[in-house]
């Protein structure tokens, strides 16, 4: 895109930044409502956009929408509930209280395997609380942000430039953060791309929001439910074709329920229905690209060479298409490997098994990535451990539930190389407004705070 152009965008999302934030937040509230009815009206429409472009199957694709409704939702409400707190003063005659501002313009930068759901996380709250938004969506799923935006259009009226998109590639994405401009950039993909961008912003002390790569863990213990386990565990590694932040990537087993739970698992996997995204029995579609196929076999390829044994993992031929739809992978690994370290972003599942809680425990967390977590048990005393402050150290962690799926009411995000972010529910809100402290003396005198003195006289 030329500077020009890009240019005028800003200006123009500087301009519908400075109109909006004067509307009561609860009249902003009342857009997002109707931006949600939209999608509703929609639902069907976006959700056929995402099979076709992002190649989810369609049950995930209209959760997916449904995901972006949820968020409206909740920021319809929370357009009402914006507290600031009032903390008591020390000095007498005096209020203490937090008052919450606009950021002005947002810039968001998404990633191809949640083409509607992660901006709907930002737009939503960030709309709320005042803000204006530059979506650069992945290159993958410019038509998903155009039925996201051809939504808004249709409610917002001399609004419609609140959403204004920069199609492009990572160009476009390092303008976005070196632009003053933008008060706070949130940006959703892999590891390597939030460390490019975040010293670029961290340069011009702008504000960074990090939703990045996972390499999510699940702890299976010898009181679990196995038939729950084999449910929760096919749809983390597999749904999605393995390609969730959340999806499931490690699994360790303890020792005495080892062998029974993997033979559970190849027949689960030998039974999953891969098929054109679209028809409605299929329950894996084909991975994104041909770039992601090939970092899937060069793995496998890698693993097979330390004649660590690997189940499935080969490309399947479905009717006579080019895409690329592959077995899900179930590895047997006898000890920690690197390729487990690190997040690839395919159906590849590495089982290992345990002996002791804490060993699964410390094999879960070291990684570099903290986003998800699971533990399967019935046993209290283990799943309470999890949760401690010994347990699981990613910002997700799930007591007989697989590591994807999060709802939209707490806070989505994770520790480490996944960049700190918190988004969608809880107080993800705070991240799109600056905060302000506020005292104000109505006395007549002018005590000064810690009891200091300075008497002018
Ligand atoms: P990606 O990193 O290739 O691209 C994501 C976005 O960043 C795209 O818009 C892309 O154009 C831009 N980008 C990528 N590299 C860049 C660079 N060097 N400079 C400037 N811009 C750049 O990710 P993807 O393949 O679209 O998505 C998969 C990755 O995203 C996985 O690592 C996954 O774990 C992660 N992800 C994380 C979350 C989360 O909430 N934590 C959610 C979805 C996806």
């Amino acid at each position: 895109m030329d500077k020009k152009q890009y240019n005028k965008i800003i200006i123009r999302s500087q301009d519908i930044a400075e109109k909006w934030k004067k509307i009561p937040a609860p009249q902003r509230g009342e857009f997002i409502r109707q931006f949600g009815e939209q999608l509703r009206l929609q639902k069907e429409l976006l959700a056929k956009t995402i099979t076709k472009e992002a190649r989810k199957i369609k049950t995930e694709s209209f959760g997916e929408v449904q995901e972006a409704i949820d968020m409206c939702d909740f920021a319809v409400g929370l357009s009402r509930q914006l507290y600031g707190l009032t903390m008591p003063s020390e000095r007498p005659n005096h209020r203490l209280q937090e008052l919450w501002h606009p950021l002005g313009v947002v810039g968001c930068i998404t990633a191809f395997n949640f083409p509607m759901a992660v901006f709907a996380w930002n737009f939503c709250l960030s709309a709320v609380c005042g803000n204006s938004i530059i979506w650069k969506p992945s290159p993958h799923s410019n038509e998903c942000a155009k039925g996201i935006k051809k939504a808004w259009d249709e409610i917002s009226g001399e609004f419609s430039d609140l959403i204004q998109i920069i199609e492009g590639g990572n160009e476009e994405a390092v303008l976005i953060c070196e632009d003053k401009r933008i008060s706070l950039v949130s940006a959703t993909g892999s590891t390597q791309m939030g460390k490019e961008l975040a010293p670029i912003v961290s340069a011009r002390l702008g504000k960074l929001l990090l939703e990045l790569g996972g390499n999510n863990a699940a702890i299976v213990c010898p009181s679990a439910d196995l038939d729950l386990t084999i449910k929760g565990i096919a749809f983390s590694a597999c749904g999605t074709t393995g390609q969730r932040c959340t999806s499931l990537r490690r699994l360790f087993v303890h020792k005495d329920i080892y062998d029974d739970c993997v033979e559970r698992l190849e027949k689960c996997f030998e039974e999953l229905v891969i098929g054109c995204p679209s028809k409605d029995s299929s329950q894996i579609g084909p991975l994104i690209s041909e770039d992601s196929f090939n970092s899937m076999q060069k793995t496998l390829e890698s693993l097979r060479a330390k004649n660590v044994s690997v189940i499935g993992g080969e490309r399947l031929d479905i009717e006579d298409s080019d895409e690329y739809y592959v077995k899900p992978a179930l590895v047997l690994v006898k000890e920690i490997e690197d390729e487990m370290l690190s997040e690839t972003f395919a159906p590849i599942l590495y089982v290992k098994s345990y002996e002791k809680i804490e060993d699964a425990i410390r094999m879960q967390n070291d990684v570099s990535q903290g986003l998800s977590s699971s533990i399967f048990t019935n046993d209290m005393r283990e799943s309470e451990l999890f949760l401690s402050e010994s347990g699981s150290d990613c910002g997700i962690a799930n007591v007989n539930i697989g590591t994807s799926g999060a709802e939209i009411g707490g806070a989505f995000g994770g520790e480490k190389d996944t960049g700190g972010g918190r988004e969608s529910g809880s107080d993800a809100w705070k991240n799109y407004m600056r905060r302000v402290t506020a005292t104000v003396n109505y006395g007549e005198d002018l005590p000064l705070a810690q009891g200091v003195e300075f008497d002018e006289s």
